[in-house]
């Protein structure tokens, strides 16, 4: 089933179950971040840019900052609890980083969404992302699709430095970065409570419940099963 949206100039995505499988990150990018995080601090513990991350990371946990060991132990168990800490959040992202330039990870799209994207790039409408994995996590998973690199069909990325994704000053500020009224916006999300706070920010929304990742529709927005779905009028 279609769904029509009007007035859109600017669409707004969000990931993890909407462009991309639930599974890639919970069971791919997690697991990979977890088996990799001690030796990746251990070859990385001189570079200027981790010392300060693990500087970070003792001031949130009160270890010592040359304690390696118990910092690595400290970051695994922040990953289990997953612990949005933006300490955490960057190495994660340099971990995935690394394993992308190795070969040993590639961005998974789901192929309505890698077709969708390119229609309403060529139909210029503005592509921004909005996810919590930070910015660099989130332009290494486009730039290794399968489908091809993505990255070009966007042009902004937001981590939660702007936000929580479920506070509504979030999404206006999306809007304000963007140039744009937040009711020029769609944005595309499987979170019902995401959803609402965009909707809070005068947002146009569309919910995507797909099968695969037992998401359910909330009966507040407007949802499809796949982006091929949403008709721009
Ligand atoms: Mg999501």
């Amino acid at each position: 089933m279609t769904v029509s949206v009007a007035s859109v100039r600017c669409i707004l995505t969000d990931i993890e179950g909407t462009t991309t499988p639930i599974a890639f990150v919970a069971g791919t990018l997690f697991p990979y971040a977890r088996q990799n995080l001690r030796t990746f601090l251990e070859r990385h513990m001189q570079d200027a840019d981790i010392r300060t991350l693990l500087g970070e990371v003792s001031v949130l946990s009160g270890v010592s900052p040359t304690d390696l060991a118990r910092l690595a132990a400290v970051l695994d168990q922040w990953m289990r609890d997953d612990l949005k800490a933006k300490p955490l959040k960057a190495l994660q992202g340099m971990i995935w980083n690394e394993g992308y330039e190795m070969r040993k990870l590639r961005g998974v799209v789901f192929d309505d969404a890698a077709v969708a994207l390119r229609a309403w790039h060529t139909q210029k409408i503005r592509l921004a992302v909005y996810s919590s994995g930070s910015v660099l996590a989130q332009k290494l998973l486009f730039k290794t699709a399968a489908q091809g690199d993505l990255t070009s069909l966007f042009v902004g990325f937001f981590d939660t430095n702007v936000g929580p994704k479920r506070e509504t000053s979030s999404y206006t500020r999306i809007a304000t970065e963007l140039g744009l009224s937040t009711s020029d916006i769609l944005f595309l999300s499987d979170a019902p409570e995401e959803l609402d706070a965009a909707a809070g920010a005068g947002m146009q929304t569309v919910q995507v419940a797909r099968a695969m990742d037992g998401t359910l529709p909330s009966g507040r927005h407007a949802y499809v099963t796949a982006l091929t779905d949403i008709v721009l009028t």
